[in-house]
């Protein structure tokens, strides 16, 4: 047995070859009815009939030899299957199929076959076999399992792929692309597709590891913002030196992807790398991404507008550059009957707490900040105004973050939450 060869074939591939299956019990039946459905020609050999198969053969879907197996029975059979009771029977199916060079297949036995049968599922435009070569049936079936649950997932992602092609990237031409907030889940197909083709791709610090992994081997990989950099002179030297990579491999006719988290045109600075572009004469495109606070209200399940909570939604930067001040907002021309999307607030939480009560906020204005949204690690804090940079302080809540004000903060605030009285309610989602 050892030095056989081992073949996978799936059943889809047996259309109109004859095959010889010894035993109608009920292994052997499963067997018939699946190289039926394969279009098979089957020849049953056996001394009784199941019940299924009966029907079958009287129907006239397969020819039935009734009685003992002889070798010769094997003469026109391009393929054997053996599923008798009888173990010694098996193997000398088995043997003489061998003899005759023909496939042979013996259930239960892989000891005795030169081919194993995949579980196959099959999908919209896809068909999936599994093999643990006969060894662990269970694990087999517990994959089949899986995926036929996961059916119509792997049909879209089929789908996805069909697409990629369709989307290859142009040489000689930067697209901005959103990442959105981490979960790669999260990119959009078109992103995706860009990736996979990319021959460069400039990306935010922001941008997950596991995101990045999915553009092309070949790709370079080139971060220039530090966890930080949003403010200042050296911000702006990290800006430039962006625009002039951008724009040096544009010219040596590559495909740049410059990656940023989020949506490329929400506080991303992808208004101005697409205004730097077109004044060097360079083709771009602009792929949205699902933006923070987006991504993270669906992870903390906040909705953002709500018929009786909110009717409206503001995107705010809690800090923005030196040069505007901290001045940058002013808060009491933001609707209080909204919700707010504060980006950027962690460093400046007391602050922008203050600001909001200086502005006229109630002071019970629910809250909830969303540490890490979509990613594995994502944390929510909620609570008042009131204690907003007491919890945000006590909670450590770092980078990035998105701070989220409005009645509708606290629409689901103890879903999978380990509630407790006066203490900042923090939940790993
Ligand atoms: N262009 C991005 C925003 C970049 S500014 C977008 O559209 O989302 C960076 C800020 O975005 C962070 O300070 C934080 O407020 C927010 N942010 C980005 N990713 C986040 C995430 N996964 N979870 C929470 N906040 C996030």
């Amino acid at each position: 047995m050892s030095a056989m060869r081992r073949y996978l074939p799936v059943f889809h591939d047996v259309r109109g070859a004859r095959v010889l299956v010894i035993g109608a019990g009920a292994v052997g039946a499963r067997k018939i009815e699946a190289l039926l459905a394969g279009g098979a020609r089957v020849t049953v050999v056996a001394k009784e009939f199941s019940p299924a198969v009966e029907e079958r053969a009287a129907r006239g879907d397969l020819t039935a030899l009734r009685g003992a197996f002889r070798p010769e029975q094997m003469e026109e059979a391009e393929l054997v299957f053996a599923a008798t009771s009888d173990r010694t029977l098996n193997t000398r199916v088995s043997r003489e199929a061998q003899r005759r060079h023909l496939p042979v297949n013996v259930a239960d036995s892989p000891g005795d076959c030169t081919f194993i049968l995949p579980s196959v599922v099959r999908g919209e435009g896809f068909t999936a076999a599994i093999s643990t070569g006969g060894r662990h049936p269970g694990a087999a079936k517990a994959l089949r399992e899986f995926l036929d649950d996961h059916r119509e997932e792997i049909s879209v992602r089929m789908e996805r792929g069909q697409r990629r092609k369709r989307i290859a990237p142009r040489s000689g031409k930067v697209y901005i692309v959103g990442a959105g907030p981490g979960d790669p889940d999260l990119l959009t197909v078109r992103a995706l597709g860009l990736l996979r083709g990319a021959d460069a791709v400039i990306h935010d610090y922001l941008v997950p590891q596991e995101i990045l992994s999915l553009a092309s081997g070949k790709a370079a990989k080139i971060c220039y913002a530090r966890r930080g950099g949003t403010a200042g002179h050296g911000a702006a030297l990290k800006q430039n030196a962006i625009h002039e990579a951008m724009v040096r491999l544009a010219r040596e006719g590559k495909s740049v992807v410059r990656l940023k988290s989020g949506d490329p045109l929400v506080f991303g600075r992808g208004g101005e790398e697409a205004e730097h572009l077109s004044r060097e004469g360079i083709p771009f495109e602009i792929v949205p991404g699902i933006t923070a606070a987006i991504g993270c209200a669906a992870a903390a399940a906040i909705p953002l507008t709500h018929r009786e909570r909110s009717s409206s939604v503001t995107f705010v930067a809690g800090h923005e550059t030196d040069e505007k001040g901290k001045g940058a907002v002013d808060w009491s021309l933001l609707p209080k009957d909204g919700t707010l999307a504060i980006y950027m607030g962690v460093g400046r939480v007391a602050a922008i707490a203050g600001e909001l009560a200086g502005a006229g906020f109630p002071l019970d204005t629910p809250f909830a900040i969303v540490e890490n949204g979509s990613r594995p690690e994502q944390r929510v804090v909620r609570g008042a105004l009131s204690d907003l940079s007491r919890i945000a302080i006590v909670s450590g809540i770092r980078s990035p973050a998105i701070l989220f004000v409005g009645r509708t903060a606290a629409l689901f605030p103890y879903e999978n939450t380990e509630e407790t009285s006066d203490e900042p309610v923090a939940q790993g989602v």
